[in-house]
């Protein structure tokens, strides 16, 4: 019950090699080449396509095994369902369209692909949880017509394509080299067939497939991260004959205000007073869930700008085991009084409370020299061959103001 066709179209037996097969089609490519026959256009693509198979080994090989009406029918046995076989055979050659996922002989079925749809969820919902509702539409069977498009008999093999699903075009490279083309057949959309309009259902419009809304619940664990999927098996657009994917829910965080979040741990800015940092402080916090923190300076603590502290277990909740948390991270600035806070005599007293400074040497004689300080301006940034340099290092009289220092406005070229 072995298939032969292919191994007939080309004239040659079943032990051929691969040069009397090239033999053989090289031939029969040049006797009904459409240029010389153009009536024979659909006997030179059965030619090259029994080629194009029997040439590569592995489809030879399944060929040779299961053969090809088999195949077509879905009943190739030996384990393999039919659809993938198919795929097997052709997919190198063809290139269905809306075939995704998977590879190699072991699948079941031609799968269709999976669709991804972000949701914007804030820190909060990621530290609480909660159940979005995500409103989608997809295309599902027909139900009225089963996936069928019509009533049963009413499917006809495409005649443009011949119930290939796609079109093969041929153009001529030079003698006896030919190039093909092949696109999927405009008729039938790839479907091999098509079905007479007064059969179509009323349901689909012959298309199969409806348009329908589904919503989604989607959970949102506790700990669940930006970026993580949540997929939903099977829930993909419908198409007859083909098992739908997945739909896979993406999670995209959204900035929060007070919070980064680093794994487990959430990491915070916070601006402090001179005076907090010098004396103490206390301040509120509102946590992901709702909660006030109070957070505290130890009795006599000093904290300097950049400081980095911990609050323990007040971080993000692990994924599946919630009750774990990670650690907040405290990042401190302080924020200096502004100039002239005080007046020299309060200036007096306020050092004789801080630490006495250290005692520096300044030098004297001709080679030194006193310099102001100016502003920095930070949209220039360093190294710009700007107007700072000049006024830094030009040592020209003209640079100078007439009293020996440097002007303050920047030089524009
Ligand atoms: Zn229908
Ligand atoms: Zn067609």
């Amino acid at each position: 019950m072995a298939d032969n066709k292919l191994y007939e179209l080309l004239g040659v037996s079943r032990n051929a090699t691969d040069t009397d097969l090239k033999k053989a089609y090289r031939k029969l490519a040049k006797e009904f080449h459409p240029d010389k026959n153009p009536d024979a256009g659909e006997k030179f693509k059965e030619i090259s396509f029994a080629y194009e198979v029997l040439s590569n080994p592995e489809k030879r090989e399944v060929y040779d095994r299961h053969g090809l009406d088999g195949i077509k029918e879905g009943g190739g046995g030996g384990g393999f369902g039919g659809a993938s076989m198919f795929e097997d055979l052709f997919g190198g050659f063809f290139g269905f369209p809306g075939m995704g996922g998977g590879s190699g002989m072991g699948r079941g079925r031609r799968r269709g692909e999976d669709t991804h749809h972000p949701l914007r969820v804030t820190l909060e919902d990621l530290y609480n949880g909660k159940t979005a509702k995500l409103q989608l539409s997809k295309t599902v069977v027909c139900k009225k017509c089963n996936g069928m498009g019509g009533k049963s008999g009413a499917n006809q093999r495409c005649k443009k394509c011949n119930g290939r699903g796609v079109q093969v075009q041929l153009r001529q490279l030079g003698p006896g080299m030919v190039q093909q083309l092949q696109s999927i057949c405009s008729e039938c959309h790839g479907e091999g067939e098509v079905i007479r309009e007064k059969d179509r259902c009323p349901e689909c419009n012959g298309k199969k497939v409806c348009n329908e809304t589904k919503i989604l619940e989607v959970h949102v664990d506790k700990g669940m991260k930006d970026g993580q999927r949540i997929p939903f098996r099977g829930e993909g657009d419908q198409q007859p004959g083909i098992e739908p994917g997945d739909v896979i829910i993406v999670l995209q965080q959204k900035e929060h205000e007070i919070f980064t979040r680093k794994g487990e741990d959430l990491v915070m800015e916070h601006s402090i007073p001179l005076t907090d940092a010098l004396c103490g402080f206390k301040f509120n916090l509102k946590h992901l869930d709702g909660r006030d923190l109070v957070i505290h300076s130890k009795p006599g603590e000093v904290i300097e700008p950049g400081k980095l502290k911990m609050v323990t277990q007040e971080g993000m909740p692990r994924y599946r085991n919630p009750f774990e948390k990670g650690n907040l991270y405290i990042n401190f600035n302080v924020t200096f009084p502004e100039n002239n806070f005080a007046t020299p005599d309060q200036l007096k007293d306020l050092e004789a409370l801080l630490p006495p400074r250290p005692r520096t040497e300044i030098p004297t004689g001709e080679h030194v020299e006193e310099v102001n300080l100016v502003e920095f301006d930070n949209s220039r940034g360093f190294g710009g061959g700007g107007g700072h340099r000049m006024e830094a290092y030009h040592d020209d009289d003209e640079d100078e103001d007439g009293h020996g220092h440097p002007r303050m406005q920047c030089q524009h070229q």
